[in-house]
């Protein structure tokens, strides 16, 4: 299984991710787990990574190839992946459907979980005051979520053109989200199911 989930500020990649990874036996790879990871180490890099983090600015592209693209081989390699925010640009999306194309590696299925910004701004801001993130604070959530609108949104429409994209809501408790998922997977062709 190779998934894609896309999806705002708090729509629940990351929980949606470990529970599809555990149901599906892949691995879960969050890209900006791994960013963050990267950004906690000494140097320039780190440095770069972590300002464009905490000011909730996308990392740049050239940086987000070098950090992911080994993790992402890898899971390939090993049966699949469930990618949680990675690719989030048009640019990323097609430099990575040429490598997953040339490698017969290309994705099975993105979801796209999406929920009203009140209600995710609220889920943000909550996670904020159990001791988050740096960049759940009201300010930096705004601008992630304008970042989302105008950046990533258009992966939407790409993947929907291309007849891969499940929309599911993600305001709704974590169980029913990803039953909505499984029974969307489930209503997909065979071949793609049990890859
Ligand atoms: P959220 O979706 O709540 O913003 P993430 O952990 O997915 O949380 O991302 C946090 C930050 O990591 C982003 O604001 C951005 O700075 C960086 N990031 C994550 N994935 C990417 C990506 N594919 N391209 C560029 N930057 C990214």
């Amino acid at each position: 299984m190779r998934l894609l989930l896309l999806a705002p500020p708090g729509a629940g990649k990351g929980t949606q991710g470990e529970r599809l990874a555990a149901l599906f036996g892949v691995r879960h790879i969050a890209a900006g787990e791994l960013l963050r990871a990267q950004a906690r180490t000494e140097g320039r890099l780190g440095r770069e990574i972590a300002g464009y983090q905490a000011r909730g600015d996308l990392v740049p592209d050239e940086i987000v190839f070098d950090v992911l693209t080994p993790a992402v081989v890898e899971a390939a390699d090993r049966g699949g992946y469930i990618l949680d925010g990675f690719p989030r640009t048009l640019p990323q999306a097609t430099v990575a459907a040429e490598l997953a194309a040339r490698f017969d590696v290309t994705l099975d299925v993105a979801v796209y979980l999406f929920a009203p910004d009140e209600v995710l701004t609220r889920r943000l801001l909550a996670r904020a005051g159990a001791g988050g993130r740096t960049d759940d604070t009201a300010d930096v959530i705004r601008y992630r979520l304008r970042v989302f609108g105008e950046t990533t949104g258009p992966l939407v429409g790409y993947y929907r053109e291309r007849g891969i994209l499940v929309a599911v809501d993600a305001d709704q408790p974590p169980e029913s989200v990803t039953a909505d998922i499984q029974a969307r997977l489930s209503g997909l062709s065979p071949a793609e199911h049990s890859r």
